[in-house]
């Protein structure tokens, strides 16, 4: 099952341009056999992701991106409506208690531009960031980033021995499926979602960059 596991809509996402409607539309052109809603610090209403799933005639799930002092984490499982920024320390807990799995976003987004690139930080420094000893995973490949960054988050994850996952962080509808997660099993619900996560059942795959720049 192709699934694109970090999308932001409007209006829940108020960087985002995407319309729900016109989301799943494309998600279906591009083949995809699910969607995750991961918007900031903010859970779609199931009621509302259940009509949108069935009009369309595709899977959609929830997730929530969280902005922690370590950087931007995706949760997966975890339907607790919390808005003020989190100790990483904190949210491990609460979702490692509701069964959740976590998911270290774009952890090298801008470190070129912040100069680590030009000091050449090495797999193994970089590995030693905070936010990898509290994630169950790694997005290996976002499709905001470019393929250095998402190279340095692949090895990274190689060399902790964390699985990597693959989301388009789209926030236009063009942007939609650049990477997605790739499950071997069947997916119907959230929970068996979460389940195949825990399992590492899955791998990242780049579906192709899209849009011109970013
Ligand atoms: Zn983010
Ligand atoms: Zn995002």
């Amino acid at each position: 099952m192709h699934i694109d596991l970090h999308i932001h809509t409007a209006p829940l996402s108020a960087c985002s341009y995407i319309d729900p409607v016109e989301l799943v539309q494309e998600a279906d052109r591009m083949k995809l056999d699910g969607i995750c809603l991961t918007e900031h610090q903010v859970l779609w209403d199931p009621v509302e992701v259940d009509r949108l799933s069935r009009e369309a005639g595709i899977k959609i799930f929830r997730g929530n991106e969280f902005t922690t002092n370590q950087g931007d984490v995706l949760v997966f499982g975890f339907y607790e409506d919390i808005k003020e920024l989190m100790m990483i320390q904190e949210l491990r807990e609460a979702v490692q208690k509701a069964g959740g799995f976590m998911i270290a976003a774009h952890p090298f987004r801008g470190f070129k531009t912040f100069g680590i690139g030009q000091l050449q930080m090495t797999v193994e420094q970089a590995a030693k960031r905070k936010v990898f000893e509290f994630v169950d995973a790694v997005e290996i490949g976002n499709g905001k980033l470019s393929q250095d960054e998402n190279d340095m988050a692949r090895k990274v994850a190689e060399k902790l021995s964390l699985p990597g996952t693959g989301g388009s962080d789209a926030h236009r509808v063009d942007e939609i499926a650049t990477w997605v997660t790739v499950f071997e099993k069947d997916i119907q619900d959230e929970n068996q979602l979460v389940a195949e996560l825990h399992a590492g059942r899955f791998k990242a795959v780049n579906r192709g960059q899209k849009t011109e720049g970013r």
